[in-house]
C-alpha cells in the first residue's frame, strides 16, 4: 500500500492535486483508493465545490471526510489549510457504509453496521467520523465491541470552526451530511494495524466523586456541588466568554480499565453550574483535574511513535485535539505531527472535537488525545529491517538547563498531589483499619453497609454475615491474653484466604466480625457462611488446638436500616449459639 499527503492552500491547488494524483504509477495501475479530505472551513458550498470537482476529476476514487475543529480560541489556533490524503491498496480492501442519523440513533445505526461487517471478509479495522455535536458515536461502537472477533475503531468527530455557530459536517464521495456517521471497513488478510493513544495529561489534586450526572453528558453535582465549583475553585475560572479557552487545558481525568481519559467541558450552564461533556460520566466516577505542560505532551509522543518506528507503517492517519495546540502553541503542534511525520513522511492528520480509539481497554470516545494509527499491508520487508531510526532535531530552546516557571509550578502541584494523597491514604487506614487484625473497623464497616443499603438493587443482593467466636472467654482463662490476641489475628488470615476481593470483611468489635458481600443470594450467602465456619473449624490454632465460630446471615431487604439488619443478624447468632454452636443460620 501507499501514502500521499497534501496539503491545499499552501503550495498547491486542488486541481494540481488532481493532476498530481491522475500521474502517480499506483493510480495509474487501478489501485483501489481511499481520499481523506478534512476541510478547514465548515461552509458546505465550498465544501461542495470541492467534493464536486474531486469526483469528476477523480472518479474512481473513494472520497471520506469531515471538518476541521478551527479556531479554539479568540487568539485563534487554527488550521487554514484543507488536508487530503489518499491511501491505495494494492491486496487488500476496504468498504464505506454511512448513516444519516436525522431518522435511526447511533445505536440502531450501530447494531445494523455489526451485520454488515460480519458480512465483510477479514476486517481489520474500522475508520469511523461522525457529525454534530450532540451525535454521541460511542453506542454505535459499542454495537461494533459486541462482534465475536476483535476490530480496531479509530477516527474522529468532525470539528467546526466556531463552535456553537458553525455545524460539523463529514462526506461520503460528493455528499455532504451534517448528522451521521461514516464507517470505512478495512479488510484483508495481509493488512495490519498498530496504534498510539498520547495523552500526556496527568492527574492532579484531590480526587472528587461526580455525584449527580444524565445520560447525555451533562455533571450537574461533583461532591453534591455545582460542578462548575471545581473550575472557580481550583482555577479561579469565572463563568465567562471565556470558558472553554480557560479549562480545555484542564480537563477532567478519570480512570477506565486501566487507562486515564480525558474529559474536556465544552459548556456550563449558567443556572445550576452544571457543566456539559460530549459523553456521559457515569454518577459515582472518581475524578480529578487534569494538567500537562509541552513536555509531557511531546515526550508520549516521542516514546510512541519511535515505537511506531518498529511497526514500518506504510502510512500513518493522525486524529488530534485541538486543546494540544492551545496548551503546546502551533510550533509545538507542528512538532507533535513531525514526530510521525518521521516514521512516514506523508502522514496525515486531522482535527475534530474528540478522537475515536476503540482497542485495548480504551472503549471509544477520547478528549485532549493524539491518536495515531500506522497501516501496513504484508510484513516487514527485509529492506525496511536493515533501516535504524533516526531522531528528528527538537528546537534549541528544549534542551536549555532553565525551566520555564510554569513547568516549575507544576512539578511543584505535582510532588504536592502526591503528598496529599499519600497523607489522605495515611488518614484513611488510621481511621478505618483496626490496628489488631488490620482488617476494617467498625466506624469503615458502617460507612460501608449504608453505601449498600442507599444503592441497594443496585448491584444485586447484598449479603451480610456476624462472626463471633464460641467460648472466647475459655480460651483467655486458659492460654491467657496474648495468645487470645494471636488467635484473634490468626484467625483472620484464615478467612482472608478463604474469602474474595469483593468480600469486606471487618473486626465489629472483641472477637465479632462482619463481612458484607455483594452479588449474592440466599444459597450463595449459606454457601458463603459455611465456607468460613468450616474454614475456621479445619484450622490447626497450635497451642489452642481447634476453635469453631458461630454466624448470623442475612440478605439486606428494601427499608433496611443498619439497625433492622444487626437486629436481624444478631437474632441468628443468638440461635446459632443456643441450638449448639460451630453453626451458621440465616434469617
Ligand atoms: P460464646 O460462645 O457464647 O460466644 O462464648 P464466649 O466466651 O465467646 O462469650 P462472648 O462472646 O460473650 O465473650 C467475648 C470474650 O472475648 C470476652 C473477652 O475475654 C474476649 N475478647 C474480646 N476482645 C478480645 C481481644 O481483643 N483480645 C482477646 N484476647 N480477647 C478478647
Ligand atoms: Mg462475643
Ligand atoms: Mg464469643
Amino acid at each position: 500500500m501507499k501514502q500521499y499527503r497534501y496539503i491545499l492552500n499552501k503550495k498547491i491547488s486542488l486541481d494540481q492535486m488532481i493532476n498530481e494524483i491522475r500521474e502517480l504509477p499506483e493510480y495509474k495501475n487501478g489501485y483501489k483508493a481511499l481520499l481523506q479530505v478534512v476541510e478547514q472551513d465548515c461552509d458546505p458550498v465550498p465544501i461542495q465545490r470541492d467534493l464536486d470537482v474531486l469526483k469528476k476529476g477523480l472518479p474512481n476514487v473513494t472520497i471520506v471526510g469531515m471538518t476541521s475543529h478551527g479556531a479554539l480560541s479568540k487568539t485563534t489556533h487554527s488550521i487554514r489549510y484543507t488536508v487530503c490524503s489518499i491511501l491505495f491498496f494494492e491486496k487488500s480492501d476496504f468498504e464505506v457504509a454511512v448513516y444519516d442519523c436525522h431518522d435511526q440513533t447511533p445505536r440502531e445505526a450501530g447494531k445494523d453496521y455489526k451485520v454488515i461487517l460480519r458480512g465483510y471478509k477479514h476486517p481489520k479495522a474500522v475508520l469511523m467520523m461522525s457529525s454534530d455535536f450532540s451525535l454521541c458515536p460511542e453506542p454505535f461502537i459499542d454495537c461494533i465491541n459486541e462482534l465475536e472477533f476483535e476490530i480496531i475503531v479509530f477516527g474522529a468527530l468532525a470539528g467546526t470552526k466556531r463552535m456553537g455557530d458553525d455545524k460539523s459536517l463529514i462526506f461520503v464521495d460528493d455528499k455532504i451530511y451534517d448528522r451521521a456517521i461514516l464507517a470505512v471497513a478495512f479488510c484483508g488478510d495481509e493488512l495490519h494495524f498498530a496504534y498510539d493513544y498520547n495523552l500526556g495529561f496527568k492527574s492532579l489534586g484531590k480526587e472528587l466523586v461526580v455525584t449527580k450526572s444524565d445520560d447525555v453528558g451533562v455533571v450537574y453535582e461533583i461532591d453534591n456541588k455545582p460542578a462548575f465549583d471545581i473550575y472557580s475553585q481550583h482555577l479561579g475560572v469565572e463563568m465567562n466568554d471565556y470558558f472553554f479557552e480557560n479549562t480545555s487545558s484542564f480537563p477532567f481525568m478519570l480512570r477506565e480499565n486501566g487507562h486515564y481519559l480525558a474529559r474536556v467541558a465544552l459548556d456550563y450552564q449558567k443556572e445550576n453550574g452544571a457543566l456539559e461533556f460530549a459523553v456521559k460520566i457515569p454518577e459515582g466516577s472518581s475524578v480529578s483535574l487534569g494538567y500537562a505542560t509541552d513536555r509531557y505532551l511531546l515526550e508520549e509522543s516521542y516514546y510512541n511513535a519511535k515505537r511506531m518506528f518498529g511497526f514500518h507503517p506504510q502510512a500513518i492517519m493522525i486524529y488530534a485535539c485541538m486543546s494540544r495546540r492551545m496548551l503546546m502553541g502551533d510550533d509545538l503542534a507542528e512538532l507533535e505531527f513531525d514526530l510521525y511525520e518521521n516514521i512516514y513522511p506523508d502522514a496525515t492528520w486531522a482535527h475534530g472535537y474528540g478522537e475515536i480509539l476503540h482497542a485495548n481497554g480504551l472503549r471509544g470516545f477520547l478528549n485532549a488525545s493524539l491518536v495515531a494509527v500506522g497501516i501496513r499491508e504484508g510484513e516487514i520487508s527485509e529492506e525496511d529491517k536493515t533501516k535504524e531510526y533516526k531522531d528528528i532535531e527538537f528546537p534549541k530552546e528544549y534542551f536549555v538547563g532553565f525551566k520555564p516557571l510554569s513547568e516549575r509550578l507544576v512539578k511543584f502541584l505535582e510532588t504536592t498531589t502526591l503528598d496529599l494523597r499519600y497523607a489522605i491514604d495515611q488518614l484513611f487506614k488510621v481511621a478505618s483499619l483496626d490496628e489488631l487484625t488490620q482488617i476494617y473497623n467498625r466506624r469503615a464497616i458502617n460507612h460501608f453497609l449504608q453505601q449498600h443499603i442507599d444503592g441497594l438493587g443496585s448491584e444485586g443482593e447484598v449479603m451480610v454475615l456476624l462472626v463471633d467466636i464460641d467460648h472466647f472467654k475459655k480460651v483467655n482463662d486458659t492460654y491467657g491474653h496474648d495468645v487470645g490476641d494471636l488467635i484473634l489475628k490468626n484467625g483472620v488470615d484464615r478467612v482472608k484466604s478463604i474469602v474474595t476481593q469483593k468480600d469486606i470483611i471487618g473486626r465489629w468489635g472483641g472477637e465479632e466480625f462482619i463481612m458484607i458481600s455483594p452479588y449474592s443470594s440466599k444459597d450463595k450467602a449459606i454457601q458463603a457462611a459455611e465456607m468460613i465456619r468450616k474454614g475456621v473449624a479445619d484450622f490447626d490454632f497450635e497451642v489452642a488446638g481447634n476453635i469453631t465460630v458461630s454466624g448470623g446471615v442475612t440478605l439486606l431487604r428494601p427499608g433496611d436500616t443498619i439497625d433492622t439488619v444487626f437486629k436481624r443478624i444478631d437474632n441468628a447468632l443468638y440461635e446459632a449459639k443456643e441450638t449448639g454452636r460451630n453453626k451458621m443460620v440465616f434469617r
